[in-house]
C-alpha cells in the first residue's frame, strides 16, 4: 500500500480533510498528526460558551469522537509534532524520533496566537486565547472584581470582554486603531458594538499603544504609550495569529506568512496542499494573498483539497462567511469587503437590528448583519449571484433582501 495522505495539524481543517477524503471515496491510508493532546476540536466556544461554563469537558468540543475516526480508518495521532519536511524524500520527521512517509501532504497547521513584544509580556497573569489549555489556565482567574485588560479589540478580544463582564470583572479594552474591529467591520458596526460594550460597563480605550506590562511575580498593571497606568490582575493579549508555516524548507511555498495555495488548495509542489488558517490565496478584488480565519473556510477548503486528492468532482465555491457572538448581539458576515467599496446601511442602527451592504461598482461584495439573520441568508445568496444591482434598490429598506433576490433570480433565469 502507498504511503497515502498525511495531514499535519489535527485541528478543524485537518479533521475535515480526513473525513472528506473518506466521504469522496479515497481508499488509501489517511493519517492526521497533531501536537495538541486532544482530538480535533471546535475553537469558537473557547471565547464564548466554553469559557463561561467551567463544568464543560474538553470532550464536548470534539468535532467527532474517536469511534468515528476508527470507523473511517483514519489514523489520528495526538501529542506528536511534525518537526520537518523532506519534500525530496516525501518524509516527515516527528517529535517522537521516528518519521512517516507521504504520497500527498496536507498542511493544516493553523496559527499561533501572537504575543506582544513589550517588557512584562512573560509575567504570570498574561495570557493568549487559542486552545483548550489556554482556557484551562484562564478560567479560574475570571472572578468578580478581578481587573481585566484586553490588548486588541478584534473578534476574540471583544468576545472575551463580553464573557469577562458576565463574570463581573471590570474590563478595559486597549485598541491601537481608532475603533474596534477596524480591519474587518464597517465603521457603523464597529461603533454599534463599541456602544453595546460600553453599555455593559466595558472601559474602551482606542488609539492607544501598550508600552509595558507591570508586576513583580505576576501582572499588576499595564502602561500605555502616553504614560497612563491602568491596574490589571489579568491581561489577555489578543493581537491576531501567526500562521504556523515554519516547517522545514518551505520557503518557496510560503508567502506573506501563509502557505500559498491556488483555488484547489494546492501549493506549487503538486504533492503538497494546505487548508485552513495556515493557507493564503489570491481572492477576487485583492492583489496580495490573503488568509481567512474562519470555520466555514476551513471546512470548504478541506472539502476542496480532499476532492482534488480523491479525484472527486470539486465542490462549488461558497461565499465566505463568519460569525461572532457578543452579549445578545449576533454578528453575521458574508463575502469580503474590498477597498473602495460603497456601504449602505439597511435598517435602524438604534433598533439593534440592521445590516451594512458593501457594493463595489454595482456589485454586492459583502454584507455584515447585526441580529438580522434573514438579511444574512439572502445577502449571501445575492453576493453569490454576482449580478449588477441598482443602488436605489439596495437603499430602499422597505424591500427585503429576500424580495430583491427573488426579483433578480427571476431576471437572471429569464
Ligand atoms: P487550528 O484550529 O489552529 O488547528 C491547527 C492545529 O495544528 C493545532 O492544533 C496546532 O497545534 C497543530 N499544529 C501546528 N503545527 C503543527 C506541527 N508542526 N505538528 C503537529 N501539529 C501542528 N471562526 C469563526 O468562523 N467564528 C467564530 O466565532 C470563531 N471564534 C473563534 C474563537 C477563538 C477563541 C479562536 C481561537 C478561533 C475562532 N474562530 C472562529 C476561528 C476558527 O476556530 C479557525 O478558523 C479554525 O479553527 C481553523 O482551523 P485550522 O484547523 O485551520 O487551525
Amino acid at each position: 500500500m502507498s504511503a497515502g495522505v498525511v495531514i499535519v495539524g489535527a485541528g478543524l481543517a485537518g479533521a475535515e480533510t480526513a473525513l472528506a477524503l473518506r466521504q469522496f471515496g479515497y481508499m488509501g491510508k489517511v493519517c492526521v498528526i497533531g501536537r495538541e493532546p486532544w482530538l480535533p476540536y471546535e475553537r469558537p466556544p473557547l471565547s464564548k460558551a466554553f469559557l463561561k461554563d467551567a463544568q464543560r469537558s474538553p470532550q464536548s468540543l470534539f468535532i467527532r469522537p474517536q469511534t468515528v475516526y476508527d470507523e473511517h480508518a483514519i489514523d489520528i495521532r495526538t501529542s506528536v509534532e511534525v518537526l520537518s519536511i523532506d519534500r525530496q524524500a516525501k518524509r516527515l520527521s516527528l517529535s517522537h524520533g521516528n518519521s512517516i512517509d507521504y504520497e500527498k501532504l496536507v498542511l493544516a497547521t493553523g496559527g499561533e496566537a501572537r504575543m506582544v513584544d513589550v517588557p512584562g509580556a512573560t509575567l504570570a497573569g498574561v495570557h493568549t486565547l487559542k486552545s483548550i489549555d489556554d482556557v484551562v489556565a484562564l478560567s479560574p482567574q475570571l472572578r468578580a472584581g478581578r481587573k481585566v485588560a484586553i490588548v486588541g479589540g478584534g473578534f476574540v478580544g471583544m468576545e472575551f470582554a463580553a464573557t469577562a463582564r458576565s463574570f463581573g470583572c471590570p474590563v478595559t479594552v486597549l485598541e491601537a486603531q481608532d475603533r474596534v474591529l477596524a480591519r474587518s467591520l464597517s465603521p457603523v458596526i464597529s461603533r454599534h458594538l463599541e456602544s453595546v460594550h460600553v453599555s455593559h460597563g466595558v472601559f474602551l480605550r482606542t488609539g492607544v499603544t501598550l508600552q509595558r506590562i507591570e508586576g513583580r511575580d505576576r501582572v499588576s498593571g499595564v502602561v500605555l504609550g502616553d504614560g497612563t497606568t491602568l491596574e490589571a490582575d489579568l491581561v489577555l493579549v489578543s493581537v491576531g495569529n501567526q500562521p504556523c508555516a515554519e516547517l522545514g524548507p518551505l520557503q518557496d511555498i510560503v508567502q506573506g506568512g501563509g502557505v500559498l495555495v491556488d483555488a484547489d488548495g494546492c501549493t506549487s509542489d503538486p504533492d503538497v496542499y494546505a487548508v485552513g488558517d495556515c493557507c493564503a490565496s489570491i481572492r477576487e478584488g485583492f492583489d496580495v494573498p490573503i488568509r481567512l480565519e474562519s470555520v466555514q473556510q476551513a471546512v470548504a477548503q478541506a472539502k476542496r483539497v480532499a476532492a482534488g486528492i480523491a479525484r472527486y468532482p470539486r465542490p462549488p465555491d461558497e461565499v465566505p462567511w463568519f460569525w461572532s457572538d457578543q452579549y445578545d448581539v449576533k454578528l453575521q458576515m458574508a463575502g469580503l469587503p474590498t477597498r473602495g467599496t460603497r456601504e449602505i446601511v439597511r435598517g435602524e442602527t438604534k433598533s439593534g437590528k440592521f445590516s451594512v451592504v458593501f457594493l463595489a461598482g454595482n456589485r454586492m461584495t459583502s454584507i455584515q448583519c447585526v441580529n438580522s439573520p434573514g438579511d444574512f441568508v439572502w445577502g449571501r445568496r445575492l453576493i453569490g449571484l454576482r449580478q449588477p444591482l441598482a443602488l436605489e434598490v439596495m437603499k430602499d429598506a422597505s424591500k427585503s433582501l429576500k424580495q430583491i433576490y427573488a426579483d433578480m433570480h427571476e431576471r437572471v433565469g429569464q
